[in-house]
């Protein structure tokens, strides 16, 4: 389908990495690199460690700047006894807009499951912010010819109690596991069979109408150099960054892939 309506949206995942004073460093130091014109080209979503976010928003707020400020996780409860987490509630009070969910090292690491990511999602959309929601196959899962099959079943256990608005306005980013801070990137033909899948299985889970207008993005060691012939693809609406994301010299590359374009 085509991408034409779909405004890009690139998003920078820092994990754990940067504390408050690098992440204000980092933020104004691509506030100055980047410009109006790339800000009216592609949305910006900058998902910093849960520390920084008070000090991100501040300066985001105080500068007018137009990044939009993201999260990396949260709990699925609202409070409770949850010694540790983050609820939605708490990051939608700091002007968080994006929440990425179902990161496959949350998933791995922390044994997160397609139900526990469900969950997530709704009270992500109950405190009006967008998720971000990754799916992503092992190499295993790959060799094994189940790509399709991991990935749209992740997906239809996301999306079973959302409604056609909430799809439509959700993101999902493929990464595939093996092609995550390995220097592996899946090839731009790759990526886009499998976001094309993803975006028909949208079409008959939840509505054509939804299925036209979310975003997908591809993340897996996306940088400056593979950016272009990524975006190229049909049915890839953005990037998910991780490790080029933490230099802001190389984000700013990133975001202005249309520039280098033929
Ligand atoms: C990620 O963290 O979601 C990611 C894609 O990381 P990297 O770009 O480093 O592969």
């Amino acid at each position: 389908m085509s991408n034409e309506t779909r405004k890009p949206l690139i998003s920078g995942n820092w994990k754990m990495n940067h504390n408050h004073f690098e992440a204000i460093q980092c933020i104004q130091k691509l506030a100055y690199l980047l410009t109006k014109d790339d800000f009216a080209a592609v949305d910006v979503t900058i998902h910093p460690p849960f520390t920084d976010l008070r000090s991100a928003q501040t300066l985001i707020d105080a500068d007018e700047l137009r990044f939009i400020l993201g999260a990396q996780h949260c709990h699925e409860a609202d409070s409770g006894a949850f010694t540790g987490e983050i609820s939605a509630q708490f990051l939608a009070k700091l002007n968080v807009r994006y929440v990425i969910v179902g990161h496959s090292e949350r998933r791995e690491l922390f044994g997160e499951t397609d139900e526990v990511v469900q969950q997530k999602l709704v009270s992500i959309q109950k405190h009006k912010m967008t998720p971000i929601l990754c799916v992503g196959e092992t190499l295993s899962d790959r060799e094994a010819g189940l790509t399709h099959d991991k990935i749209l079943g992740q997906v239809r256990t996301a999306l079973a109690k959302q409604s056609v608005e909430q799809v439509r306005s959700m993101v999902i980013a493929y990464e595939p596991i093996w092609a995550i801070g390995t220097g592996k990137t899946a090839t731009a033909d790759d990526a886009q069979r499998v976001i094309s899948a993803i975006r028909q299985e949208v079409a008959k889970i939840s509505s054509k109408m939804a299925a036209e207008a979310i975003r997908l993005q591809y993340g897996g060691s996306v940088k400056a150099s593979n950016i272009g012939e990524i975006m190229s693809q049909p049915d890839i609406d953005g990037v998910l960054v991780g490790g080029a994301s933490l230099d802001s010299a190389e984000f700013a590359r990133i975001c202005q892939y249309r520039l280098r374009a033929s």
